[in-house]
């Protein structure tokens, strides 16, 4: 789904300050604080704005973190990722389209970093892995990169594919539902209502 130009603006100015009120947003694009309001609900329900929290400084804080790259075979990857899914110190865990995982792992002291990397070599299923400690941070912001011509990908509700520019949009209660053909809100449907 093609997001307009105002979508995109409201975007960025969320992404650099996530405080700001729908009023003071409103003023900077130029819009109705209603249209803002329903354009930033419209982008919360598509998932294109994931939340609202504070950026802490992880070295202001005294904590250090570790890049971490770990090679199993493909089949055994993602029960390897689930292994680490709910570890506090594990902060991002991407799987790599060259079939390993990469784990961005913050620690509150050095020391925890060896017992990390003593972990990983007692897991069975890993083949071989990486560590090192971030030793300066030169650049770090946000993955999402808000430029124009974006675009909001949704997986269909029913089959999984993603929605085209034109979904077909349906009613959960309080949620929408975005669908990608009248076969899959025909199902839907069917499925949703007790007849
Ligand atoms: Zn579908």
């Amino acid at each position: 789904m093609t997001l307009d130009g105002n979508d995109i603006r409201i975007l960025q100015i969320l992404q650099d300050n996530g405080r700001l009120s729908f009023r003071q947003i409103a003023e900077r694009v130029k819009l109705s604080v209603p249209t803002v309001s329903s354009k930033v609900s419209n982008l919360e329900r598509l998932g294109a704005i994931r939340g609202y929290r504070a950026d802490l400084d992880t070295e202001r804080l005294g904590e250090v973190s570790a890049v971490v790259t770990i090679k199993a075979r493909p089949s055994d990857l993602p029960m390897v990722a689930e292994r680490f899914k709910d570890d506090d110190e594990v902060r991002q865990l991407f799987f790599l389209s060259s079939g390993r995982l990469m784990l961005i792992c913050t620690f509150t002291g050095t020391h925890l970093i060896n017992d990390f990397a003593a972990r990983l070599g007692n897991i069975p299923e890993i083949v071989e892995y990486d560590i090192a400690s971030v030793i300066g941070v030169a650049k770090e912001e946000d993955r999402a990169s808000v430029v124009p011509g974006l675009q909001a990908v949704m997986p269909c509700q029913q089959c999984g594919r993603q929605v085209s520019d034109r979904p077909l949009r349906t009613r959960d209660g309080p949620n929408d539902v975005y669908l990608c053909s009248p076969a899959c809100m025909n199902v839907y449907l069917g499925g949703a209502m007790p007849k």
